[in-house]
């Protein structure tokens, strides 16, 4: 499996492919684990929801900054370069919203949902009436929210796995594709236009957020 613009990884101890070199790395969060496992054992919920915030927010700012890097640099896969040019946005713009990327805690955010959704949409009207809100939509599986109007994405701190890059790369790299205005049906590609380069690192973060359903209204 590969990452846009990454190199590949190997995955569960494999060997990685002919012409790989190197591999991403995580940034450096064991103290913070440890501050977990300590957490963990007072069994304080709100402290421990706080503390895995705090890793994994580092961390995802971590690999979209890498992301980032291999864009500004064109270090990426010439799939990849077609995928963005069927996106019609240029890996500048993407390395830019993977710069600027806000993290948030979702299911506790009493941030409206309708300045997250698409002007004009019906979806933001709808949202509008009801005043729903962005922790509305964190319900059981959802990973990560993001609004299609700035950099903001909010995650569930939970469900996201800190420690493992290829996730965190691919959850980073399809939320920020939220930031610059695309959904999920363009971004899946459902008209064939994404490479199966793309295809295989996004496909891994949808099943994990189920974002390609459109939120509860
Ligand atoms: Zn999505």
């Amino acid at each position: 499996m590969t990452v846009c613009g990454g190199d590949p990884l190997p995955i569960g101890g494999g060997v990685p492919g002919p012409g790989v070199s190197g591999s991403l790395t995580g940034p450096n969060i064991d103290p913070l684990l440890n501050d977990i496992s300590g957490l963990i054992a007072s069994l304080s919920t709100a402290a421990l929801e706080a503390q895995l915030f705090n890793v994994d927010s580092i961390a995802l700012k971590a690999y979209g900054g890498q992301f980032s890097k291999r864009l500004r640099n064109g270090d990426i896969f010439e799939d990849c370069v077609k995928d963005i040019v069927n996106l019609q946005i240029t890996p500048e713009q993407w390395a830019d919203a993977l710069d600027n990327v806000s993290v948030l805690n979702g299911p506790t955010s009493a941030e409206s949902l309708a300045g997250t959704l698409p002007v004009g949409s019906i979806e933001r009207q709808v949202a509008q009436d009801r005043n729903l809100t962005v922790g509305g939509q964190f319900g059981p599986g959802t990973v990560a929210w993001s609004s299609a109007n700035d950099n903001r994405v909010w995650i569930n701190p939970f469900y996201v796995n800190a420690g493992d890059a290829l996730e965190g790369s691919s959850l980073i790299a399809h939320e920020t594709l939220h930031n610059l205005g695309l959904i999920d049906s363009v971004i899946q590609g459902s008209s064939g236009l994404m490479s199966p380069t793309l295809l295989t690192i996004f496909r891994k973060s949808w099943e994990l957020t189920a974002l390609s359903s459109p939120p509860t209204l």
